[in-house]
């Protein structure tokens, strides 16, 4: 301040001896003037270069201005840089935000008052089937043509969700999404979307389960009452009493072991996979399954079937000894179950130049059709239906051969030509398999 003041009064003083060089009071007077004027003129000129600075809003090429402006243009240049820098970290916080939604499972979508995209994260596009570069400010409803979303959106009562279909991988299997809209500000909205096909699936497959099950409960328990009610309002000979008690034990039994089998099931996908466990001889469990699998088919062919162990190296197996009992007995059960009697079964242990153990037993029965083959580790999936029931199948044995092989870390395989017999595999991985040297 005191500068700007000595630069005025030195301006108006050189102006002032000017005046009075030329000896008159009048000249002393304009010259004080005019040398006020001069010192405005530059003040004016150092003013407009700090206003075209200004303009420019640009911190890092300030003015060379002195004196007050020069404090000015400091001040100025401070308060745009601590701008600049609250700009620069909202910015950062917005991507940071942005990326958070971007990596969101569910979809995230921002409409104008007039239902024009504003933003969408990725997985709304993909839920919604469109582009979110190239369709930001497209009416939503001329991307989403869903009748259910149109009405929706038209109807303004957004409290509850509804659901579309979506762009499923196939046309003929379209994706389930959820979708629901949440005003927001001035009429703007925020639209929440969620891929339910896989909860859909699952509820889907849960009601055939339940249906399943009851179907195949009510079977034996409709011929078990019909017996009950024949043996109540008729006198039966001995010989007729002993053959519909035989039957109706029969029946007894078929529930008794579609129980125990859903017991089983429940059991391996309700608890933890097993850990390493006990390691067992690998010919230890085929010997077990071989005999088992040898009274099976006294008991329910004619011929017996020719049942052989395969030559393969011994080694050890680690894992839960009952669960792999059971999966290797599944396997076997069915080959002399479905193979007629007479025919041939050979099982075995080898091991995969990969380091993989694996379990096989291979038949000479009717094989299966290509078909059919994805689907028979599914529950209830049989091929041969009467065949299975005939011979007390519950429809659920490679679905536990399943289980247990993945809960062990390992895989069911089946190779099965129609009329040519079939192999079902179990692949045990490495670290369950272990060499042994037998004296
Ligand atoms: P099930 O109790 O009916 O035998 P599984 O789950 O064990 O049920 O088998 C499913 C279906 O796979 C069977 O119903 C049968 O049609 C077919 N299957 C299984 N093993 C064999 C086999 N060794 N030869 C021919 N078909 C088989």
């Amino acid at each position: 301040m005191t500068r700007r003041a000595v630069e005025l009064l030195l301006l108006v003083a050189l102006g002032a001896v000017w005046g009075w060089t030329q000896e008159a009071a009048t000249w002393t007077f304009a010259g004080a003037l005019v040398g006020a004027l001069v010192w405005s003129m530059f003040d004016g000129l150092r003013a407009r270069d700090v206003l075209r600075w200004l303009s420019k809003s640009d911190a890092a090429h300030s003015p060379h201005v002195s004196g007050i402006w020069g404090e000015v243009v400091e001040r100025i240049r401070k308060l745009i840089k601590k701008l600049e820098k609250k700009a620069q970290n909202s910015d950062a916080r917005l991507e940071d935000f942005l990326a958070a939604i971007q990596a969101s499972p569910n979809g995230v979508l921002l409409l104008d008052s007039a239902g024009r995209i504003e933003w969408s994260n990725l997985t709304a596009a993909g839920h919604l089937g469109f582009d979110p570069q190239r369709d930001l400010g497209q009416y939503v409803a001329n991307l989403v043509r869903s009748p259910a979303f149109v009405a929706y959106l038209a109807g303004g009562d957004f409290s509850a969700e509804i659901q579309i279909d979506g762009p499923g991988v196939r046309p003929s299997q379209p994706s389930k999404i959820s979708l629901q809209i949440h005003p927001y500000g001035k009429k703007r909205k925020l639209l929440l979307t969620r891929d339910v096909t896989a909860v859909r699936l699952a509820e889907a497959m849960r009601r055939d389960f339940v249906a399943n099950v009851s179907h195949e409960i009510r079977t034996p328990l409709t011929v078990l009452s019909g017996f009950v009610e024949t043996m109540q309002s008729i006198p039966l000979e001995e010989a007729d009493r002993d053959r519909y008690l035989g039957l109706m034990s029969q029946q007894a039994r078929r529930m008794q072991t579609l129980v125990s089998d859903l017991l089983t099931l429940s059991r391996l996908e309700g608890s933890p996979a097993p850990g390493p466990g006990e390691w067992i001889p690998s010919e230890e469990l085929l010997e077990h399954v071989i005999q088992e699998a040898r009274g099976l088919s006294q008991a329910i062919a004619k011929p017996a079937h020719d049942i052989r162990v395969a030559d393969g190296p011994a080694f050890w197996v680690s894992g839960a000894k009952t669960e792999l009992l059971s999966a290797m007995s599944n396997l076997l059960s069915n080959a002399v179950r479905y193979t007629p009697g007479g025919g041939r079964i050979e099982a075995g242990w080898r091991l995969r130049e990969d380091g993989v153990g694996e379990f096989f037993v291979t038949d000479t029965g009717p094989g299966i059709a290509a078909e059919h083959l994805p689907r028979l580790t599914e529950r209830f999936y049989r091929v041969d239906r009467s065949r299975s029931r005939e011979t007390g199948g519950t429809g659920l044995g490679l679905a536990i051969v399943k289980h247990v092989a993945q809960r062990h870390g390992g895989q069911v395989d089946v190779q099965s030509v129609l009329g040519h017999g079939s192999t079902f595999m179990i692949a045990w991985p490495p670290n369950r398999v272990r060499a042994r040297v037998t004296g």
